[in-house]
């Protein structure tokens, strides 16, 4: 057996199954011995039934008593049972809808059966325990790995031919950290990694292996990423004229903040500096930075330069829109809106004055992407709530422009610093980090179930003195998981029987984005009194009349998103508040959501997240624009994160090119990396 033998070639492997193992990236031995599990059980100990505790699954090891009978219940329920023994006590094994049970259990034979032991004395049951004969117990009586899995896969078939490869081929696997890096940072070995990462030997090889495999991967995105910062700064890029900023401000309608006044000075030294930009501006929700992107679109058009500005939903190209049109028509620049549901007509109309130069300023979603847009000269790509795009997409807006044109990104997701250098390690970063004048912090109240009424009365007073209210709920229809207040649903009830005299509306995700953007425009004409939601509105939405945001399942929700909806409110010269809801008493929960009620400061906030948990959760969640991250979903904390930066800064201090053929593996691994992200090391 090699790393390249197919998979197809193991027994019981026809098309079909190898279809559905495709499905998960598996076709060779190499694949599966590097498709880490997600989590594992820990089968090692086998308790004597009278001991077994009832509230996790454990082995006992037992005799098949009796010859299992199945009963068929009614049309698609069978339930087969039998009764089982060891030198303890006595449980009954019941299998839901198994018939061939009944052929596999052996009467007097001896089994391991894994599952919860419930009951007691002559009530023992065990319910669908997994079981194999004691004298040839393969999966019980160790640490089990639990594979992702898909339809067609089971984790045994999975455990199973890994068992074989790792046995026969564990030790061919290339081993891509350059031994100084592993020597220095004391990690083992990938033999050793991959042996026990699919079958632990206890659990401190587990954590051995584990370290071994996130750091790895940790590593190879740092240096990627470091990869892609070092090459860049080289290219060159349009050059926009110097104007001062003076003149730009006259178009205000507010005078700037020190911080937005800094972030435009520094923008304009990149923009006018011949060297192509490439720069993130931080700063928290409401901080101001659409203006300061406006600056950069307005300099662009000085040096008679398109600019495009691209939004990750229509709700806020369309605001982007409207508040940039407002802003830079009176300097003479026209703005064009290009999004996925406009008319096919529009849209050949806004292709063609992009192609011809008409149009100065385009804002839109991944519509700007599509094919067929052309631009007569771009030199400015603004991305808007950057941490929703990857890399990838950022750099294929960056290619509708002749040469390298000048990127800004902008985020009001505050990323805690380790975190932030990985994710934006390729640009410079701005930070905005002072609020417009006159904002007073949003007052945050957390309470039960029991102060429901209260709080609709509150409502009822915002709404009584001229104000919106946003009310936030996890799920969107009833059903979709249990007990979680659902838009629509919820919203008829509202306006049915709690608010049958007020205004109240509903938007989500599933909505058309015609139906979607005609709720927002109502809500932010004042047409709408109540707005029932789920997270659509938690990015850039704008109504500084709304000072109340009420937050249904608030425990249903992480720091930074809660922290994200917040920052629809306190938007006007109002108090503002925010009233989370939950029941939910674990004391996780219950310190999380204190913390957010206790601050408004994103970063604080951020760093807070981190700390309850781990960077592991942070990249599963997959809204960072990183490559997919197949190990590092397994870190616990921050440490190796920071372990692995700094090693991949010292190995390009060395090696900038990574070309020395010890660093080589390292480059490839890169690449791979990289790869679904399209060409951006090309
Ligand atoms: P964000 O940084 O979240 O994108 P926006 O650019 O949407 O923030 O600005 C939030 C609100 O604050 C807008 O209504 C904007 O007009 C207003 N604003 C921005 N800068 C200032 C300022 N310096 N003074 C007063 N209001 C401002
Ligand atoms: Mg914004």
């Amino acid at each position: 057996m090699e790393l390249n033998t197919s998979l197809q070639t193991f027994p019981g492997i026809g098309p079909a199954k190898a279809k559905a193992l495709a499905k998960l990236g598996l076709e060779t031995v190499g694949d599966l011995l590097t498709y880490w599990p997600r989590a594992y059980e820990d089968r090692t100990r086998i308790y004597p039934i009278a001991m077994a505790p009832g509230e996790e699954a454990v082995c006992v090891a037992a005799l098949v008593a009796e010859t299992p009978s199945t009963a068929y219940i009614r049309k698609g329920l069978s339930i087969t049972k039998c009764k089982i023994v060891d030198g303890s006590g006595a449980a009954t094994a019941v299998f839901f809808n198994q018939d061939y049970v009944r052929r596999a259990l052996q009467v007097g034979e001896s089994y391991i059966f894994y599952g919860r032991v419930e009951g007691a004395g002559n009530r023992r049951q065990l319910t669908n325990p997994v079981f194999e004969r004691e004298d040839r117990a393969r999966f019980t009586g160790r640490i089990m790995p639990v594979y992702p899995l898909t339809a067609g896969v089971s984790n045994n078939l999975l455990a199973g031919m890994a068992l074989r490869c790792v046995e026969d081929c564990a030790g061919q696997l290339p081993d891509e950290l350059p031994s100084p890096v592993r020597q220095e940072h004391g990690l083992c070995t990938m033999e050793y990694a991959c042996q026990n990462l699919h079958f632990p030997t206890d659990q401190e090889a587990l954590a051995l292996a584990r370290r071994r495999a996130v750091f790895e991967e940790l590593f190879t995105l740092s240096c990627g990423m470091a990869f892609l910062r070092s090459r860049r700064t080289a290219l060159a890029g349009p050059v926009f004229p110097r104007r001062s900023v003076e003149e730009y401000l006259k178009l205000l309608p507010f005078a700037p903040t020190g911080a937005q006044r800094r972030a435009m000075e520094e923008l304009s030294a990149d923009l006018t500096s011949g060297r192509a930009m490439n720069r993130l501006i931080q700063g928290d929700v409401g901080s101001g930075k659409t203006a300061v992107a406006a600056f950069a679109a307005w300099l662009a058009h000085a040096g008679g330069f398109q600019s495009a500005m691209m939004a990750p939903t229509e709700i806020l190209a369309h605001q982007h829109y409207e508040t940039l049109t407002k802003l830079l028509a009176p300097a003479g620049i026209r703005v064009g809106l290009l999004t996925g549901s406009l008319k096919a007509a529009e849209k050949k109309a806004i292709h063609a004055a992009l192609a011809a130069g008409d149009i100065d300023l385009a804002v839109g979603t991944h519509a700007l992407l599509s094919e067929g847009v052309a631009y007569r000269n771009l030199g400015l790509v603004i991305t808007d709530e950057q941490h929703r795009f990857g890399v990838g997409q950022r750099s294929a807006l960056s290619s509708k422009a002749e040469g390298q044109p000048h990127v800004l990104v902008m985020s009001a997701t505050p990323i805690p610093r380790t975190l932030a250098l990985l994710i934006y390690g390729d640009l410079d970063v701005t930070i905005i980090d002072e609020l417009p004048p006159g904002r007073t912090p949003v007052e945050t109240y957390l309470v039960g179930e029991d102060k429901r009424q209260r709080m609709y009365n509150f409502v009822r007073k915002q709404v009584g003195e001229g104000h919106q209210v946003y009310v936030i709920c996890p799920a969107v229809e009833e059903g979709e998981s249990d007990g979680m207040k659902a838009v629509t649903a919820y919203a008829r009830e509202l306006s049915e029987k709690v608010f049958p005299d007020l205004r109240v509306a509903f938007v989500h995700g599933k909505l058309k984005s015609r139906d979607k953007e005609a709720v927002m425009s109502a809500f932010g004409r004042g047409e709408v009194d109540v707005l029932v939601s789920t997270t659509v509105v938690e990015v850039g939405v704008d109504v500084p009349n709304a000072n109340l945001m009420v937050i249904e399942n608030a425990d249903r929700f992480g720091l930074s998103q809660l922290h994200q909806l917040r920052g629809r409110v306190g938007r006007g010269q109002w108090q503002s508040y925010c009233v989370l809801i939950t029941d939910n008493r674990t004391p996780e929960t219950r310190e999380r959501l204190r913390c957010f009620c206790q601050t408004t400061d994103g970063f604080k906030i951020a760093e807070k997240d981190l700390e309850l948990r781990g960077p592991g959760d942070f990249f599963g969640q997959r809204q960072h624009g990183l490559p997919v991250l197949r190990a590092a979903d397994l870190a616990g904390d921050t440490r190796v994160l920071k372990e692995a930066q700094q090693a991949a800064n010292a190995l390009l201090a060395r090696d900038p090119g990574l070309s020395a053929p010890e660093d080589r593996p390292v480059m490839e691994k890169v690449r791979r990396l990289f790869h679904e992200e399209g060409d951006i090391f090309n």
